[in-house]
């Protein structure tokens, strides 16, 4: 079966990069809608020219209910509100959601999961390979070295980046705190300034930089008395999310109604090696 993705912000940094994953892909899917915010200036345009190529035959819309009865998936990558609206069309036509967007509130967390109850959804603040490696190597250490050591969490992203910490960031955190059988909401901290006090034990510190053309760097420390260990992961560009959104795409298209993860997919793919 060939697997029609339909993607939205292709516009966006993701948005272009998925389009161009989708078009390179050895799976078996084709990029069959391309759905713009609307009133974007793209509307009506070929995805292949926009891709600075031939023309692909897939004109740029900005209405999804549109085109929801000829796609099999839809990739977001764009914001939490729209995002939620495009879960709506996803949830009224079946058609199951890779999401990629960060920065959900956590009511907006609850809407999204209530209006795609009855889909299949994979839902990653991280598509790439390495950073859902790195999720389980940073849950191994803090599970060996336990509250011995203080755990910070340093991220860094361009300067157009609208959250923070990054999804990757918090996501690197609950897994501290799952490893330590804690909520991270109880022992995150976030920013700190001026008389701020000794360090709490057990925090899970988080700082954030935002700058130039920085694609994404995470690192979580782990430092105890004389010794510290640091864990990175460093993005050169953001082929690795696209690429693993896409996998996670095709994956998700044969798998029941339910909340997934990159995990899950990486998984699979793993067992089946
Ligand atoms: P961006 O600002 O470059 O792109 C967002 C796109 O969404 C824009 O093109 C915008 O026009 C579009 N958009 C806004 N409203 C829309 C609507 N109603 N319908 C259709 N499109 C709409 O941002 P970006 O760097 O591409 O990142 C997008 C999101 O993906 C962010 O939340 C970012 O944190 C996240 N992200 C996730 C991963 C991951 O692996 N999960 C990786 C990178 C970025």
């Amino acid at each position: 079966m060939t697997v029609r993705v339909g993607v939205t912000g292709p516009g966006g940094r993701m948005g272009r990069m998925l389009l161009q994953a989708i078009t390179d892909s050895e799976a078996p899917c084709v990029l069959a809608a391309a759905v713009a915010r609307p009133g974007s200036s793209l509307v009506g345009m070929d995805v292949g020219q926009l891709l600075g190529g031939e023309a692909l035959g897939v004109r740029v819309t900005d209405d999804l209910l549109s085109v929801a009865g000829r796609i099999d998936v839809l990739i977001d990558f764009s914001l939490p509100e729209a995002t939620l609206a495009h879960a709506q069309v996803c949830a009224e036509h079946g058609v199951p959601m890779v999401i990629g967007t960060t920065g959900f509130t956590d009511d907006q967390s609850e809407r999204l999961g209530s209006t795609t109850k009855a889909l299949a959804v994979c839902q990653s603040s991280n598509f790439a390979p390495g950073v859902n490696l790195t999720f389980k190597l940073v849950e191994a250490a803090a599970k060996a070295l336990g509250d011995s050591v203080d755990v910070e969490i340093m991220e860094a992203h361009h300067r157009h980046k609208i959250d923070a910490p990054s999804g990757t960031a918090l996501s690197l955190g609950e897994a501290v705190a799952r490893a330590r059988g804690r909520d991270l909401s109880d022992v995150a901290v976030h920013a700190r300034e001026g008389r701020t006090g000794a360090r709490p034990q057990n925090a899970i510190g988080f700082s954030s930089i935002r700058a130039g053309d920085i694609v994404g760097d995470h690192t979580v420390v782990f430092a105890g008395d004389g010794e510290r260990l640091e864990i990175t992961h460093r993005a050169g560009s953001r082929q690795a999310f696209a690429s693993g959104a896409v996998t996670a795409a095709c994956w998700l298209v044969k798998q029941p109604a339910g909340r997934y993860d990159m995990q899950d997919v990486l998984t699979q793919q793993e067992s089946a090696r």
